[in-house]
């Protein structure tokens, strides 16, 4: 390399934007469950890049993948369609409840979609008046300016000027909460079936029932955002297909892409006719170098030994947390599903999760928080069993020297 400046942490405050706080390290390279960084040392990957990495990192198919679509053709824009994004469809459509899809770059950007849909399909089935959208408080939904809106947390959005209108906030399993405020002006309930940034917490059976007949009453749409929990992360290729309810619209990111951005709104024929030529849009959504890679996803990720693994997989780590736990006595609670895994602090330590995972990282374990009080577990689906034992191990030590 011929850079006449270090490439190091410090650049970072140099030349880039201050909104993040990233780690002081830089990580160059990965494969599987491990990564190193700039000095080579390695690191056990239990962040997933947040969520996303859902076949760790180089996973063959996805090289493979890539380097073949590469070859090929890069991007065509929507002016034409392109035959990735036309299998990956097919593929999303004959696995789920939808019938549609449209392709995004990233989460937020399916969510848009999403309440954008929903807002267009109010106007032309039930008239002007029906605008008003229900989610919840600590949701997730992305940050461009709708959907950070209708994410619950007011800290957000504010300081943005005037907000998009008629999005209102009720509380997750509380379903007496989204009775007070659903009515036939309700145009959709976005949520996520496990709430993910906003702390791990699944919903209840009755809660999720409750929240879709509540939906059916009211001629409401009901939207799954399944950026965090789709794609295979909890088990089932989505979450819906294990809660026994079944949304009208559903949006993925995140895992869809394995690290390549993309993002997808999957619905109905009779919901998607509202989306007519020209009310929507994207430049890049379903390029198809992100299309090629995501449909190699699909094809590893929605198998029975994959999706049985993650069910092994969440058991190793939720016996691992428990043995440390009974060492040490941090944690009140293990939670989430799947491997999506929430190890919540206990009263010694709250407002400490932040400490815990830069103890984590000196041992050489990556680990991602969820709010102030929880540690959260986001690896690989197909994460070898050996690095789940080699980086709680790891972990334990942070813990050791953190209490
Ligand atoms: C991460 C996340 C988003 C935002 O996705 P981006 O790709 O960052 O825009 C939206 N919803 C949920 C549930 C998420 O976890």
């Amino acid at each position: 390399m011929s850079e006449q400046f270090s490439v190091n942490r410090e650049l970072f405050d140099d030349v880039m934007v201050p909104n993040y706080a990233p780690s002081a390290v830089i990580p160059v390279r990965g494969q599987g469950s491990r990564v190193w960084d700039q000095q080579d040392k390695e690191y056990v990957d239990f962040a997933g890049g947040i969520a996303v990495n859902c076949l760790g990192h180089c996973h063959p198919a996805l090289v493979g993948a890539l380097k073949e679509q590469g070859e090929k053709i890069w991007h065509l824009s929507n002016v034409m369609t392109n035959e990735p994004a036309l299998r990956l469809a097919k593929k999303l459509v004959d696995s789920t409840f939808a019938d549609k899809v449209y392709f995004a770059n990233s989460g937020a950007e399916s969510n848009e979609a999403a309440l954008k849909l929903a807002r267009r399909w109010a106007l032309d089935v039930h008239g002007s008046d029906k605008t008003q959208i229900i989610a919840f408080n600590q949701g997730f939904h992305g940050r461009t300016f709708f959907t950070v809106t209708v994410g619950g947390q007011a800290a957000y959005s504010d300081g943005f000027g005037p907000k998009p209108g008629d999005i209102v906030h009720a509380e997750y399993n509380n379903l007496d909460s989204v009775k007070a405020l659903i009515s036939d002006k309700t145009c959709a309930i976005m949520i996520e079936p496990l709430q993910g940034e906003g702390g791990i917490v699944s919903p209840t059976d009755e809660f999720i029932k409750g929240v879709r007949e509540l939906c059916n009453e009211h001629n409401a749409l009901l939207i799954f955002d399944e950026v965090q929990t789709g794609a295979g992360r909890l088990g089932p290729l989505y979450a819906y297909m294990d809660l026994g309810v079944t949304p009208d619209i559903l949006t993925s990111a995140k895992g869809l892409g394995g690290g390549f951005p993309i993002g997808a709104m999957l619905t109905t024929t009779d919901i998607a006719k509202h989306l007519k030529i020209g009310t929507h849009g994207s430049t890049y959504g379903g390029n198809p170098l992100a299309c090629a890679v995501s449909e190699a996803v699909i094809d590893v990720i929605n198998t029975p030994q994959v999706q049985a693994g993650v069910k092994a997989k969440a058991q190793l780590y939720i016996d691992g947390l428990n043995a440390i736990n009974a060492k040490y006595n941090v944690f009140k609670e293990i939670r989430g599903k799947g491997l999506l895994i929430g190890a919540v602090l206990n009263e010694n330590y709250q407002g400490k999760a932040k400490e815990f995972l830069i103890a984590a990282m000196a041992e050489g374990v990556m680990t991602l928080i969820a709010g102030a009080n929880i540690i959260r577990f986001a690896p690989s689906l197909v994460i070898p069993d050996e690095d789940i034992v080699e980086g709680l191990a790891r972990f334990e030590k942070a813990v050791a020297k953190t209490v």
